[in-house]
């Protein structure tokens, strides 16, 4: 080993999900939204100059800032905007989670939780889900450093009723709570509603998947003001233009579209029903989702076998390893059409 190796960081990397090349595929392995961005989004990217990408973006995204807050009806000092909310999440990790004691996340969850506390040497505890899946309550009234989870839950696609949020956020007047509501838009009930009574309650959505932008990179946090001028402090010394032009623009006008944001996350909803009682006559279990999301696990078939015959069919699912996740795939919902080739394949296959 060279002596500079040793001054080397070591980390366990998050593994996104795979983007195969090439066309002629059904892709349901990242949760992307099956139809595009709204129509003005299109036109707003349209109507850019490339002149315009001679000067940096504005640092504080004001116009974005403005939509989201007039969009959610909160303060514009209340609004935290980011490179998706993988990047508003990283922040919130460095800014709030500084406590020696361990923050809490759910055993089963998003994954990346767990690469980030490791990233930025953040102690923490795992407590499991219970037998069907979702989160108990109890076990995040211990004493901790801050608490994250995502609502619904990911990989389970299970919603923790907000009751149940609220009881976590009052249960721990001492340190920020986290909600991930990276897919709260297709059926949940968002703990926005629960801003004016908790200032230690933080709110993250992103535009990757109800707003059909992944591609994009946007995520915001809501929260109190206090909250959010700790985020930007901590951003500045970072880097202060996470947030490029078209990003702005394009966010701005995704907003706008109230009508086909609900139009299109009721469409996904529609074909996640159809799909869950399919997916129940061809022999398969799941927790009942609220996400963009089935997570399905075969009678017979094991996990990673029917993800790599998936895949030989140019059909890509996603597969995670460890206890009580191999036997299942997540399976993004998409169009009516793809799910149809799905359950086609899946049909003649069993
Ligand atoms: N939170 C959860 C629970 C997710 O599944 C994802 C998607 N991988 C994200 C956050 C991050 O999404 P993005 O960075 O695209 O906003």
């Amino acid at each position: 080993m060279r002596a500079w190796e040793a001054n080397i960081r070591r980390v366990v990397p998050y593994v996104p999900g795979e983007q195969p090349r090439g066309g002629n595929l059904i892709k349901l392995n990242t949760n992307e939204n099956p139809y595009p961005p709204a129509p003005g989004v299109a036109e707003a990217l349209a109507q850019m100059s490339v002149e315009g990408l001679r000067k940096y973006p504005d640092p504080t995204a004001h116009d974005l800032v403005r939509s989201l807050a007039e969009y959610y009806g909160v303060g514009e000092d209340q609004v935290f905007v980011g490179v998706g909310s993988d990047d508003v999440i990283a922040m919130s990790f460095l800014t709030f989670f500084n406590s020696e004691k361990p923050i809490l996340f759910p055993d089963i969850s998003y994954s990346f939780y767990k690469v980030w506390a490791d990233l930025f040497r953040i102690p923490y505890e795992t407590p499991a889900l219970d037998e069907n899946f979702c989160i108990r309550g109890e076990d995040y009234l211990r004493e901790n450093g801050g608490i994250i989870f995502p609502n619904p839950n990911a990989p389970t696609g299970v919603l923790l009723p907000l009751s149940e949020v609220e009881a976590i956020v009052r249960g721990n007047p001492d340190v920020i709570v986290i909600v991930d509501e990276a897919y709260i838009d297709f059926g949940g009930v968002s703990a926005l509603k629960l801003l004016e009574r908790y200032e230690n309650l933080l709110v993250v959505q992103t535009f990757s998947k109800s707003r059909s932008m992944a591609g994009m990179r946007i995520g915001f946090a809501i929260g109190n003001p206090r909250l959010i001028r700790a985020l930007n402090d901590v951003k500045y010394s970072y880097n202060s233009y996470t947030m490029n032009l078209p990003s702005i623009r394009a966010g701005v006008a995704a907003v706008k579209d109230e009508a086909y944001f609900k139009k299109t996350t009721a469409k996904i909803i529609a074909t996640r029903e159809r799909a869950k009682g399919k997916l129940r006559e061809l022999g398969f279990s799941f927790p009942d989702s609220k996400a963009n999301f089935i997570f399905a696990a075969h009678e017979s078939v094991p996990g990673a076998q029917l993800f790599e015959d998936l895949k030989k069919a140019r059909i890509y699912v996603r597969h995670f390893n460890g206890p009580r996740l191999d036997d299942y795939l997540r399976i993004t919902v998409g169009s009516d059409e793809e799910m149809d080739a799905l359950f086609a394949f899946l049909e003649e296959y069993l």
